[in-house]
């Protein structure tokens, strides 16, 4: 399995990183993607993929919008040298929370998606009470079947089919599957089926059942992956290897090789 979306660079793991890393391997996590939130974290995250021959990405989360450069672009050039780098993002909306205003969170995604279509990599998109405004962005901004993944997806039927099939992305889906009371989630994976998931912790955040409100890793991904398993009515190891091959082609993981 891959977990397409962690942050297995972020301060929760410094006491015993290497240690989360190996219950990864032993948990059949064979890599995994630590994502960005700004640019010293996607730094950060960098680092720990040289460090354990994982992937990163650089990205600018909607929440820290307001503080990010005038010219995106250029902070991202040196960063983007790095091979270790698969993707840009997080980049989004999040109108939950709102800790960014909402035309600077437009502002930076916006920005994102033109470095991404630039350098050729895919995109990593944070979607939180804002699916209607996004797809109205992303209607302005992406070429046709310009490569991404709307990762921890927790919407409906409805927005699940409008992100594959107007723009052809990859849904991640995470712990939130096997939380109680989410039929609509459940619904809509089991409308789409495999062909466009990814499975992902976000970890630290959002751990699964029986995991909840501890810590997360990514050697809970088993937990989401038998929960994916049984919505679909398929075996977990038809889950790994559907979900593996589609993050290989999102990332184009087999193209890159690191240290082997
Ligand atoms: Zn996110
Ligand atoms: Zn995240």
């Amino acid at each position: 399995m891959i977990d397409s979306h962690a942050h297995v660079h972020d301060a929760a793991f410094d006491a015993d990183r290497d240690a989360v890393v190996e219950r990864a391997h032993e948990a059949g996590v064979t890599t995994m993607v630590s994502v960005g939130c700004d640019l010293e974290d996607s730094r950060r995250a960098i680092a720990a993929a040289q460090r354990y021959g994982i992937y990163a990405s650089v990205g600018i989360h909607p929440h820290e919008a307001k503080n990010a450069p005038d010219d995106i672009a250029s902070a991202f050039a040196p960063l983007l040298e790095e091979d270790t780098v698969v993707a840009i993002g997080e980049a989004g909306l999040d109108f939950y929370y709102d800790h960014s205003p909402h035309d600077a969170q437009e502002r930076v995604l916006r920005a994102q998606i033109a470095v991404a279509r630039e350098r050729k990599l895919p995109l990593i998109f944070h979607v939180r009470d804002a699916h209607e405004r996004m797809r109205e962005i992303l209607h302005e901004e992406l070429a046709v079947g310009m490569p991404g993944v709307v990762h921890c997806f927790t919407g409906d039927g409805v927005d699940a089919q409008a992100y594959i099939e107007e723009f052809g992305l990859y849904l991640g889906i995470g712990g939130v599957l096997t939380f109680k009371n989410v039929g609509g989630l459940r619904g809509a994976v089991k409308a789409i089926g495999t062909e466009h998931l990814l499975l992902e912790t976000d970890c630290p955040y959002l751990a699964p059942i029986p995991m909840r409100g501890i810590r997360n890793e990514p050697a809970f991904m088993k937990y989401t992956a038998e929960a994916l398993a049984q919505a679909l009515g398929v075996p977990p190891s038809v889950i790994s290897e559907i979900t593996t091959r589609n993050a290989e082609a999102l990332f184009r993981l087999r193209q890159i090789s690191l240290s082997s």
